[in-house]
Parts: structure tokens; C-alpha cells; sequence
């Protein structure tokens, strides 16, 4: 079954299963005839009317949801006046009568214009057809040009140079990189130019747009957002900033799956909304027991909670308020799903915690935007979180926790693994002689030159002041001895200057290697890269040094 299918046959039950609801609701709404009535049966009768408005809506019936919200609201005046307590009043024997003729709205079916099917192009599947592996860069001046594309391929980056607007624009026609590396300086100085309509081409694509330009103000910021720009670089470029940002941008677009977690009593909406979820390309599941988040959490690791307001014995904000008990889940997106239409009671919802609203019914679209727009915000706080600002390489705490993943797959997967610590030389002498800023450089340039000399699968950290970890996948110790030998090489060539004085450094590296079927955790394994940099230090730094894989564990 496609999507489509699956969502019409959910439709489909929803339908059959609907003269069941409505009966039920007129067997509950009797109670208002009463001179004492239950006023528990009334409550339930108006959770009963809130599904019913939040799930007719989202299977296309919009006259009855709509009915259902406003007698649901008849119903909560009732309730709140004295008319419940003294028995029949007019008012109720209408709202009666208008609860029983509920199921002539239901007979219209769903409009013709209902949620399904799922808009063509809203699948990433489709629109990614002609996404090339690939960045295109436009750029007017030839050195720059030159010096950008060396830098780019220095990376692994396919790239492709265009001088011209229009010609990078007629070839886009044909396929579509993933990156659009824009330098519109030289249209900008060409005033007949007028590149914002120019630039149409890209609008809506699933490329990715970074601007370079030589102005940096306000407007001209505002303008490339306008067009779509992510990224923004004012010339004179920082290079090695660039190719950073480039490689976050192609990290996002090759992130896992968004992993949505639904929180939802009324089972047929949650599956409903699942399956509109898979459909966007995310991962979706569904949780019937509240009782039981803070281990489906644990296991699941959502990016996002989609949650029901109102669930039978537990209300979505007292759920929200036990999840943010937990620090590990403080920053968790949720996200509430409710047919609550009353503004003050949103609000208070969202004061427990929660970080959107969004309305039953809602439309696909409206649903898949909001979820991944929250995933991809939330992404990159924890980029900001566990990437060092000076190198943007891990921090501590996260290049652990990525040694950890890394060993459970490369056990699984039945590869070798590399571990390497590096420590920089005599790192206080540089300090002292050339200044703490200058320090600063050199630390920055080792993140620069692991980034360009290792692979892009290789976990690159800054463990802490001068000491980096690497983590290399699917990686021998011989390969990744000559890799790292060669980058410690490249390192002490580079050339540093301040005021007139040039200096180089140099930096000690220990690596420590395993088999899949070696028995070491990621702590002991960090122990044992350590051991063999103190090697490296004590026989004279600027090397080095391999442990073997069998007394790496020891
Ligand atoms: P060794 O060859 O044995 O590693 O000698 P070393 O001087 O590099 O080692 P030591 O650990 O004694 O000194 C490290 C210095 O690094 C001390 C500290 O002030 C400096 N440092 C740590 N973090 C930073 C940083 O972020 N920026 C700068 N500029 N210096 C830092
Ligand atoms: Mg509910
Ligand atoms: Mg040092």
C-alpha cells in the first residue's frame, strides 16, 4: 500500500467506526434531560465532543467538527451555570436536541477537498530527484575562483565554477547540487543587472544557498535572506570558516531521519498522523501509555514529542511537566496537538514546558512543516551545545558519547576502529613567547588541518585546551598510522606569524587501535590512546606512536 492508500483506508475505518461515535454521544447528551444529571457523564460527553472535533476534522468532515467544537462549547456554559444542577433547562433540551441531529453532518462525508491525498512534492523523494552530490560556486573573479574550488576539492567537495549568473542558472535547469555557493559581487557592480529576479531560479528547490558578498550591512544581509540564503560570508573570506559552515550544511542535509514520538488516546488519529509523518520521510511512533514516556524516551530518543492535550486520567501538560523533570529532556521539543480552540487555555498549556500548539484538525502540510522546523531548530542548538566555538569540533562530554555509538557500531558492523589523542608541543612556550590570541591560532589550525586531511567519517574532537581525539571508522592501524603521521608532518609546516616573527609547532600523537571481537570500552580504549601519546612525548615528541591492538586493552 502507498501512503495515500494507507491514509484512506485509516479514512475508510475512521467512517465506519463514526455512527458508533455519534451514537454514543446521543446515549451521553440523554443526561441532559435530567432534573439531576450525572455530571461525570457530562465531562465525558464533552472529551467525547472534543475527539470527535479534533478527528472529524482530520478525516475531512469539516461541517461536523466544526458543530461538534461550538455544541462542545454550549456544553461547557451548561456545565459552568447552575442550569446542570437544577435540572432541564432550555437551554439544555436544545443542546440535546442538537446533540442527536449531529449525525446528519456526518452524513455529507468527507469534502472533496479533505486532507488526502498528500499534495504531490510534499515527499522529499520527489523533489531530491536531481539533487547532485555536489556544490557549485559562482564566482566572477578568477582567483578567488581558483583559490575556492582548490580549497573545495582539498575537502573531497565535487564542485563545479561558473563566472556567470545565467550560465550556473541554465544549467540548474538540467540538475540541481546540493549547495549553491553564490559570489554576487560582480552582478552587484553591473547596475543593470537586477540579480533578485535572477536569482528566482533557485526558489523552492532543495538546494542550499550561501551567499558570498563584499557588502556586509543590514540590507543587503536582509536581502539574500530573503532569496533564500543560509549561510552569509562578507569578503575578505575566511576560508577555513566557509568550508566549515559548508560541511554543517551538507552534515544537516544528510542528517538522520527527523524521529517523532506521538502522544495521542485516540488511536485511528494517531495512526493517521504517523503515516502522514512516514510519508514526509520521518521516522514515526506512537505511544498509547503515557504512563510509559520516560522509557520510550529512553529507548527511542525522539527529536520531537507530538502530544495530545487531553488523555484519559492524564492531562498533556501535567505529562510535558514530568518530562521536563528530567535534564537529559529539558530541551526536548514538544509540540501539542489538541482541538482546543480557547487562546487561554493554550497559553496555559504552553507554560508547562511545551514549545508549540498546534490546532486539531490541521492540515498535512501545516503539520509536517511545524515538526520539521522544530526538529531542525532543535538540531542545531545541540550543534551550538557540543561543538567547541573555537575549533567546532566536539567538546569533551560529546566526543565520549560519540566513542560510545561508534564502538556499538563498529562492533556490529564487524569493522576496526582507530582511537588517536594529540596533544600539542610545548603548547605554554607558545603562549608565553606569541600571546594567548596566537595560541588561540594554532589550536584553530589543527581543528582546520584534521578537518581537510581525514575523512569526513572520521569523529573529530577537542578533548580539552590542546588535545584533540579522533575517532576513525572502518580504519586499520596501518592506515590510520599513515594518515595521522602525514597530518602531524603538514602540521609542522604550517607557518605561524606575529609581528614580524614566523614560527612553526609541532604535535604528539599515540593511537590506539581494535579489532571488532576485542572486548574494550570506550573508556579503557581512551586510556590506552594516551598512554601511547605519553610514549610519544617521553621519546621525543613530534611522532607518532601505534599501540598494538592486543595490549591496547591492557
Ligand atoms: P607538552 O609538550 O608536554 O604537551 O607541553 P605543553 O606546554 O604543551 O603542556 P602543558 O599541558 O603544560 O601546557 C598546555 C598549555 O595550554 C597550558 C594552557 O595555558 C594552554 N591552553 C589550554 N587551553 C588553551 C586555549 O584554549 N588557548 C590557549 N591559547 N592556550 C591554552
Ligand atoms: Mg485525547
Ligand atoms: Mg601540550
Amino acid at each position: 500500500m502507498n501512503l495515500n492508500e494507507q491514509l484512506q483506508a485509516i479514512q475508510d475505518e475512521y467512517l465506519k467506526k463514526l455512527p458508533g461515535i455519534l451514537d454514543q454521544i446521543s446515549v451521553l447528551a440523554r443526561e441532559l434531560q435530567q432534573t439531576a444529571p450525572n455530571r461525570d457523564r457530562l465531562i465525558t460527553l464533552g472529551q467525547e465532543l472534543h475527539k470527535l472535533a479534533g478527528s472529524a476534522g482530520t478525516f475531512g468532515l469539516t461541517v461536523l467538527s466544526e458543530r461538534a467544537a461550538e455544541l462542545n462549547q454550549n456544553l461547557d456554559s451548561i456545565l459552568s451555570s447552575k442550569a446542570a444542577e437544577g435540572g432541564p433547562g432550555n437551554e439544555a433540551l436544545q443542546l440535546k436536541d442538537a446533540l442527536d441531529s449531529l449525525s446528519l453532518f456526518a452524513k455529507t462525508g468527507p469534502s472533496p477537498n479533505a486532507n488526502l491525498p498528500l499534495g504531490a512534492g510534499a515527499t522529499p523523494a520527489t523533489i531530491n530527484k536531481l539533487l547532485l552530490d555536489q556544490i557549485w560556486l559562482l564566482e566572477g573573479e578568477p582567483q578567488l575562483g581558483a583559490t575556492l574550488m582548490a580549497h573545495l576539492e582539498s575537502f573531497n567537495f565535487s564542485a563545479r565554477l561558473f563566472t556567470r549568473l545565467s550560465e550556473l542558472a541554465s544549467a540548474f535547469a538540467e540538475e540541481q547540487p546540493q549547495i549553491l555557493l553564490l559570489d554576487l559581487s560582480s552582478e552587484d557592480e553591473n547596475p543593470s543587472t537586477d540579480y533578485v529576479s535572477q536569482c528566482q531560479f533557485f526558489q523552492n528547490t532543495s538546494s542550499r544557498v550561501i551567499f558570498i558578498s563584499s557588502k556586509g550591512d543590514f540590507a543587503a544581509r536582509l536581502e539574500a535572506a530573503s532569496l533564500g540564503a543560509q549561510a552569509y560570508f562578507v569578503k575578505p573570506l575566511d576560508v577555513p570558516k566557509l568550508i566549515n559552515r559548508i560541511e554543517q550544511v551538507v552534515a544537516n542535509m544528510h542528517a538522520p531521519a527527523e524521529k517523532v514520538l506521538i502522544i495521542d488516546d485516540d488511536e485511528m488519529l494517531a495512526q493517521y498522523y504517523q503515516q502522514v509523518l512516514i510519508g514526509a520521510g520521518m521516522q514515526a511512533e506512537i505511544l498509547a501509555r503515557p504512563e510509559k514516556v520516560i522509557s520510550v524516551l529512553e529507548s527511542n530518543t525522539p527529536d520531537v514529542i507530538l502530544m495530545d492535550l487531553q488523555m484519559p486520567g492524564i492531562s498533556g501538560q501535567n505529562l510535558a511537566a514530568v518530562i521536563r523533570q528530567y535534564a537529559r529532556w529539558v530541551g526536548l521539543p514538544i509540540v501539542y496537538l489538541s482541538a482546543e480552540h480557547d487562546p487561554h487555555l493554550q497559553l496555559l498549556a504552553l507554560k508547562q514546558g511545551a514549545d508549540d500548539f498546534l490546532v486539531k484538525p490541521i492540515t498535512n502540510e501545516h503539520l509536517v512543516t511545524v515538526v520539521k522546523s522544530k526538529v531542525a531548530r532543535s538540531r542545531q542548538l545541540i550543534d551550538l551545545m557540543t561543538k567547541d566555538s573555537l575549533t567546532s569540533l566536539l567538546k569533551h562530554a560529546a566526543i565520549k558519547d560519540a566513542l560510545r555509538r561508534e564502538l556499538g557500531l563498529a562492533r556490529r558492523k564487524k569493522e576496526e576502529l582507530c582511537v588517536a589523542m594529540m596533544d600539542i608541543d610545548h603548547f605554554k612556550q607558545v603562549n608565553d613567547q606569541f600571546g594567548h590570541a596566537m595560541g588561540d591560532e594554532v589550536i584553530a589550525s589543527v581543528a582546520t588541518l584534521l578537518r581537510m586531511r581525514l575523512r569526513r567519517t572520521d569523529v573529530l574532537g577537542r578533548y580539552g585546551g590542546e588535545e584533540f581525539v579522533v575517532i576513525m571508522c572502518n580504519c586499520g592501524s596501518n592506515e590510520a598510522f599513515k594518515v595521522l603521521d602525514d597530518f602531524r608532518q603538514r602540521f609542522q609546516e604550517l607557518k605561524f606569524s606575529v609581528e614580524g616573527k614566523v614560527f612553526s609547532a609541532t604535535i604528539s600523537i599515540g593511537i590506539a587501535p581494535i579489532k571488532p571481537t576485542m572486548e574494550i570500552d570506550a573508556d579503557m580504549l581512551l586510556v590506552a590512546a594516551d598512554k601511547a601519546l605519553y610514549q610519544a612525548k617521553s621519546q621525543g615528541r613530534n611522532r607518532v606512536i601505534l599501540q598494538k591492538a592486543e595490549t591496547a586493552a591492557n
